[in-house]
C-alpha cells in the first residue's frame, strides 16, 4: 500500500465528520461520496451525479422489500434513505460521527422514513450486531478511513447470512505514484482523514480473505473522480472562504485545503472502484467441507 496513515484513528475521523458534514455535503450534492457521469457529454450536476452513483450500489446490492440492509459509514444518511426509498428494504447505518447520526436520524423522520431507516452511533472495528443477521451491507466510500479493513470485512463477513451481497465503493490506487504525488497525497490523507489508499490489485485478496467470494470488480474511474474534484473545488472558489473563515487561521487553513484538493485532483494514478462480493451460500459450504 502506496498511501497509508495507520495513525487516523476512528475518533480522529468522528470529530472530522461532526464539523465538516454539513459543508462537505453542500460540496458533494448531499452525500458525501463521489458522482457518476455516463461520459464526457453527460452535463448532469454534482447532486445528480451523486445519485446516481448510489443507484449504481443499489443495483450491485439487489435487495428488495423485506430485506435488511448495514450501511456501515453512512455519512448524512442520504445514500440509506434513497435505498431504502428504491427497493423498501429496512436499513440501519452505522456512523463514528454523532453529528451525523443526529443529521441522518432528521433526514429519515423528515422522509417520513424513520420507522423503516434507522442511524447509529458506531465503530465499524467493533459492531455488535448477532451474526447472520443482515441480508446485504455495503461500505459505501467509508473502508478507506478504517485503520485495518480486513478487519472489518471479516466482521461484516460473519454478520452477513449466507448467500448475502456486500458491496464496497472506494477510492484505489491504479498506477504507481510519483516521489512529489505520493506527498501531495500525504497530505490530501491527512485533511479527509484517511487511513489508507488501497491497488485496486489488492481487492481480490482482501474479499477472499474474508471468507467472501469476489462477483465484480468494477473500476469507474474516467465516471467519477476528475468530474467531481472539479464540482468540489468550484464550490471552494474563493466566493465560499468568507462563509466558512471567520478568522484569518480559518481562511489559510480554507486556502491549504484547497491547494490540496487541487493537486490530488492532477494524482492520475488515483482511481475509484467498486467491488462486489457475496457470502457463500450454506449449502456451498457443506458440500466445501465435505470434500475436503
Ligand atoms: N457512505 C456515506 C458517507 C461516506 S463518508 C456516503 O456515501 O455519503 C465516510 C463515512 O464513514 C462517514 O460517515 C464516517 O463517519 C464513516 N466512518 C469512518 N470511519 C468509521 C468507523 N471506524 N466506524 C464507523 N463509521 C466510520
Amino acid at each position: 500500500m502506496t498511501a497509508d496513515r495507520r495513525d487516523v484513528t476512528p475518533e480522529v475521523v468522528g470529530e472530522l465528520y461532526d464539523q465538516g458534514t454539513e459543508l462537505l455535503s453542500a460540496l458533494m450534492g448531499g452525500s458525501l461520496h463521489y458522482g457518476y457521469w455516463d461520459g464526457p457529454a453527460d452535463s448532469g450536476s454534482m447532486a445528480e451525479a451523486s445519485r446516481r452513483m448510489t443507484d449504481l450500489m443499489i443495483d450491485k446490492l439487489r435487495v428488495c422489500g423485506g430485506r435488511r440492509v448495514l450501511d456501515v459509514g453512512c455519512g448524512s444518511g442520504r445514500p440509506a434513505l434513497q435505498l431504502a426509498r428504491t427497493t423498501g428494504a429496512e436499513v440501519v447505518g452505522v456512523t463514528i460521527s454523532r453529528e451525523q447520526v443526529r443529521l441522518a436520524n432528521l433526514a429519515a423522520e423528515a422522509e417520513g422514513l424513520d420507522g423503516q431507516v434507522t442511524f447509529h452511533h458506531g465503530d465499524a472495528a467493533d459492531l455488535r450486531f448477532a451474526p447472520e443477521s443482515f441480508d446485504a451491507v455495503w461500505l459505501f466510500e467509508s473502508l478507506l478511513h478504517m485503520p485495518d479493513p480486513q478487519h472489518v470485512l471479516k466482521q461484516l463477513a460473519t454478520i452477513l447470512r449466507p448467500g448475502g451481497r456486500l458491496v464496497i465503493a472506494n477510492l484505489v490506487q491504479r498506477a504507481p505514484l510519483a516521489e512529489a504525488e505520493e506527498t501531495g497525497l500525504a497530505a490530501y490523507l491527512r485533511i479527509t482523514g484517511i487511513a489508507s489508499i488501497a491497488p485496486l490489485d489488492d481487492y481480490p485478496g482482501l474479499i477472499t480473505d474474508s471468507g467472501l467470494v469476489l462477483d465484480e470488480l468494477l473500476d469507474v474511474s474516467e465516471h467519477s473522480i476528475r468530474r467531481t474534484l472539479e464540482c468540489v473545488l468550484a464550490g471552494l472558489s474563493d466566493t465560499a472562504v468568507p462563509e466558512v473563515a471567520e478568522t484569518d487561521a480559518a481562511g489559510a487553513a480554507f486556502t491549504h485545503a484547497r491547494a490540496v484538493v487541487e493537486q490530488f485532483a492532477a494524482t492520475r494514478g488515483i482511481g475509484y472502484a467498486l467491488a462486489v462480493a457475496s457470502k457463500p451460500a450454506r449449502h456451498a459450504a457443506v458440500v466445501g467441507a465435505a470434500i475436503t
